[in-house]
């Protein structure tokens, strides 16, 4: 019997959970499945994965993405991959075997050692040739991290790096990591954005950068081969996953979400509201260098063309939610804070800086502490939750500022995360920002941009299967297509455009009372 459809299997691989999804070919939901697992602080500032948690939550949501397709007549045509960036994972080229826990981005065990290559004056060398900062949060500091204190039974710790130079280790970011473990080992390969956020990689070039190998004391030997974002990426070993597919797109998750938010063309700028946020602007086929400590960075590549993107990111969006619930106890619910911030038809002086973990673009101080200002003997746990909320919204501001001060001026700013469903904040952003704020009809924009991708993947090879509308030369026509088609399937209810309505005047003011702030905490 001929399968009814087809779907494609989109991972999402994230920081707390994992999870498949399966999209038809016009890019509607039908069936989904995640699990979460255990985060590690083996130390203060360190957070680590066990690679086997990674891979088992990937491997039992995928299969039982399979099994529903199969019992529903559906054919799967491929798998799209998105995931955390930057956690760093280096596992044994024989065995497959992981020689430590995965680093993950937020890990901070570097800090000194990215403190003391700064004092160097290494910095301006690297953001030249990486697009990146001298930060911790990127792979390279924690690929050596692990070669200089991984500990394998029976051996000397000086032989993993003399392993690692011939070639017997393998680093990866998490996309490599599952294409290997799904292709049995069989594939060593990552895409440019996930490649784009090692700073080994040269941004200018798209390859890796001997220099900067040289200067994190890393051997090219360990480093997979970097393909496009869409492309053939080996197929999955039927032994392991029970079906053999094609892996047909991987992607960082952040550009993914740019890609699902159809961000296509230069100006285009979206912001992913969890429990930090992070903002991308596409900015076209040459990279940019911000001169206000933005990220340059890979959207995506396809066919070999790059479309760059610069990068921002807030570290306590959503968080600072949870602190006032979890931490506070001044909030029932997360929802809630929609009705308390509305409570008083003013912010009455009071402000929230929520630096709770340092502050992230565009200020990059990680000494900063947060603080709360304007408190009168009237005020309330309202007013606090209606702070928390504003904060994010100033933060955005702050960021967006300095995305135009680069030479980008987008239009409007489309969004999506857990914190988006927050009509209040969103208004709230739109009046500070000035900007139109676009809530798109599809909330879950990360796994489809990983759909997308294998889709016009799959296309591209299977020209006859595609339907008349699709050249398979082309990816633009294509890709525009399968968006519209995504976004005319999604429920109009969900889609909201919030549109500026505060005079410039209450705007400043507020702005104003901000930065003063702001100001007092920056270390
Ligand atoms: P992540 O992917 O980082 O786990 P999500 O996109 O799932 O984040 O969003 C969850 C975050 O959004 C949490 O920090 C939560 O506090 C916040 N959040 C969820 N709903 C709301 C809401 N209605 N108003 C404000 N914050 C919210």
């Amino acid at each position: 019997m001929r399968p009814v459809k087809q779907a494609v299997l989109a991972i999402d691989q994230g920081t707390t959970s994992s999870r498949a999804m399966l999209f038809d070919e016009n890019g509607s939901i039908i069936a989904q499945q995640a699990q979460t697992f255990p985060q590690y602080y083996p130390a203060d500032g360190a957070v680590e994965h066990d690679p086997e948690d990674i891979w088992q939550s990937v491997l039992k949501t995928s299969r039982a993405m399979i099994k529903q397709a199969e019992s529903r007549n559906i054919s799967i045509i491929g798998i799209g991959i998105t995931n955390q960036r930057e956690t760093a994972l280096v596992w044994e080229r024989e065995t497959g075997k992981p020689i430590h826990n995965a680093i993950v981005w937020q890990d901070r065990r570097d800090a000194e050692l990215c403190n003391s290559m700064k004092k160097q004056g290494l910095e301006e060398m690297v953001t030249s040739r990486s697009g990146l900062l001298l930060d911790p949060y990127f792979s390279a500091t924690k690929i050596a991290w692990i070669l200089d204190n991984a500990k394998l039974p029976g051996q000397p710790q000086a032989a993993i790096r003399k392993r690692a130079e011939a070639g017997e280790l393998c680093f990866g970011t998490v996309d490599c990591y599952l294409l290997w473990q799904l292709t049995g080992g069989r594939v060593f390969a990552t895409d440019a954005t996930n490649a784009s956020r090692t700073n080994l990689y040269n941004i200018h070039d798209g390859d890796w950068d001997d220099t900067l190998l040289e200067l994190f004391n890393l051997p090219r030997a360990i480093l997979p081969e970097i393909r496009n974002s869409a492309d053939d990426f080996g197929t999955t070993d039927g032994n392991i996953l029970g079906a053999e597919l094609p892996v047909l797109a991987m992607i960082g998750d952040q550009q993914a979400a740019a890609f699902g938010q159809g961000c296509f063309s230069p100006g285009m700028i979206k912001a992913t509201y969890g429990t930090g946020c992070f903002i991308l602007v596409n900015s076209g086929a040459e990279p940019i260098r911000s001169k206000h400590r933005l990220l340059t960075t890979v959207a995506w590549q396809l066919e070999g063309q790059r479309c760059y993107a610069l990068e921002g990111s807030i570290f306590i969006a959503g968080a600072v939610i949870q602190w006032l619930r979890d931490g506070l106890g001044i909030l029932p619910s997360a929802a809630a804070s929609e009705a308390m911030a509305k409570r008083h038809d003013s912010n009455r002086g009071v402000y929230l800086v929520p630096a709770l973990t340092g502050l992230g673009a565009p200020w990059w101080d990680s000494n900063a502490r947060g603080a709360i200002f304007g408190l009168t003997r009237d005020s309330s746990a309202e007013d606090l939750v209606r702070a928390g909320l504003e904060s994010v919204a100033y933060q955005s501001h702050d960021l967006i500022r300095a995305i135009s001060a680069d030479g980008i001026s987008p239009a409007s700013l489309r969004v999506d995360g857990g914190m988006s469903e927050n009509d209040w904040l969103m208004q709230f952003l739109a009046d500070m920002l000035n900007m139109q704020v676009e809530r798109p009809r599809i909330t879950e924009t990360t796994a489809l941009g990983a759909a997308m991708l294998a889709l016009m993947q799959y296309r591209r090879n299977n020209p006859d299967d595609a339907g008349q509308r699709v050249d398979p030369q082309r990816d633009e026509p294509q890709r525009d297509d399968l968006w519209h088609t995504a976004w005319q399937q999604a429920p109009v209810s969900a889609y909201r455009a919030f549109v500026p309505t505060m005079t410039a005047h209450s705007r400043n003011s507020l702005l104003s009372g901000w930065h003063k702030a702001v100001q007092a905490v920056l270390d």
